[in-house]
C-alpha cells in the first residue's frame, strides 16, 4: 500500500514575519524556511504507519519553485521512499494545490492521501478538503489517532468542539492531521546522507494536464494594528467606570 503525503515549503514557524514594503505579501528573501509542522506530523504519522508493516511505501510531494527540493530532501531525510516536486513558478492557493494533488493521486494510486490541517503561512485549512471533494474520496480532518485495520479501512479518531469524534473510512481515503496526532521525528546525520540517494521526480502541471489559475487576488497585506498599552487601575469601581464609559463593554 501507497501512501502520498503533502508537504508545503513555508516560513519557519519561529521566524518573525515581515510585511513588504509595497504590501503585496510577506518578505521571504533571506528567510529561514522549513517544512509546513502539520505536514511534518503527516509524514511522521505515514512512516510510523509504514514501520508498523501496513504500509510498503511513502511518497512526500511538495508544490512550487526549485526550493521546494529542499524540503523534499528533509522529507527523504525523515524516511520517505521517494518525492515528487510539481515545479511551478505560478502562485498555489488551495484549489490549484488540491487539483494537483488529484492529478497526482490519479496517477500514482496511494490508498491514504495525508496532508497537513492547515499551512501556517495562509492558515487556508481548505486543501484536505477540497481534494477530497474533487476525488470524492472520504475524508477524516484533524486526525488526532490514526489505526489502520485491514487493508480496506481506516479509524481515525479527530478533537471536535464536544470531545473526541470517531470515524471508520473506507480506503481510498485523505486525511489532515491535527496537532496532538504525534511528535515527528528529526532526521538523523546518517539518513541525512542517505536521503540524497533517494529520488526526487519532477513534474509540471501542464504535464499533469492541470491549468493554474490565479481564483482571487491579494489586494494587501498589512501588519496587526500595534497594540495599546495597558493603564492600572487604583480600585475597582474606577475599572467599572473605565469599561461603562471608555471602553463601552458593560
Ligand atoms: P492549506 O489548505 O493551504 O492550509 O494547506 C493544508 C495542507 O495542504 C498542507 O498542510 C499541505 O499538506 C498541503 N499543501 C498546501 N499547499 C501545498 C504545496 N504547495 N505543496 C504541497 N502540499 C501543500
Amino acid at each position: 500500500m501507497k501512501i502520498l503525503v503533502a508537504v508545503k515549503r513555508v516560513i519557519d514557524y519561529a521566524v518573525k514575519i515581515r510585511v513588504k514594503p509595497d504590501k503585496t505579501g510577506v518578505e521571504t528573501n533571506n528567510v529561514k524556511m522549513s517544512m509546513n509542522p502539520f505536514c511534518e506530523i503527516a509524514l511522521e504519522e505515514a512512516l510510523r504507519i509504514r514501520e508498523a508493516g501496513k504500509a510498503s511505501e511513502v511518497v512526500v510531494v511538495s508544490m512550487g519553485g526549485p526550493q521546494c527540493v529542499e524540503t523534499l530532501r528533509t522529507g527523504l531525510a525523515m524516511g520517505a521512499d521517494s518525492a515528487i516536486h510539481v515545479s511551478t513558478d505560478m502562485p498555489l492557493y488551495p484549489l490549484a494545490v488540491a487539483k494537483l494533488l488529484r492529478a497526482l493521486a490519479t496517477k500514482e494510486q496511494p490508498q491514504i492521501l495525508l496532508l497537513g490541517k492547515q499551512a501556517i503561512d495562509d492558515d487556508a485549512n481548505q486543501t484536505g478538503q477540497m481534494v477530497a471533494g474533487l476525488l470524492q474520496w472520504p475524508q477524516a480532518t484533524f486526525a488526532s489517532k490514526v489505526v489502520l485495520g485491514d487493508q480496506r479501512n481506516v479509524t481515525v479518531e479527530r478533537e471536535v468542539d464536544g470531545g473526541l469524534e470517531t470515524l471508520r473510512l473506507q480506503l481510498p481515503a485523505v486525511i489532515t492531521t491535527d496537532l496532538r496526532l504525534n511528535e515527528p521525528r528529526y532526521a538523523t546525520l546518517p539518513n541525512i546522507m542517505k536521503a540524497k540517494k533517494k529520488p526526487i521526480s519532477k513534474i509540471t502541471p501542464e504535464e499533469l494536464k492541470v491549468e493554474i489559475q490565479p481564483d482571487f487576488k491579494i489586494l494587501e497585506v498589512v501588519e496587526p494594528p500595534k497594540r495599546k498599552g495597558g493603564v492600572m487601575v487604583g480600585s475597582v469601581d474606577e475599572l467599572v467606570d473605565k469599561l461603562q464609559n471608555e471602553a463601552h463593554v458593560i
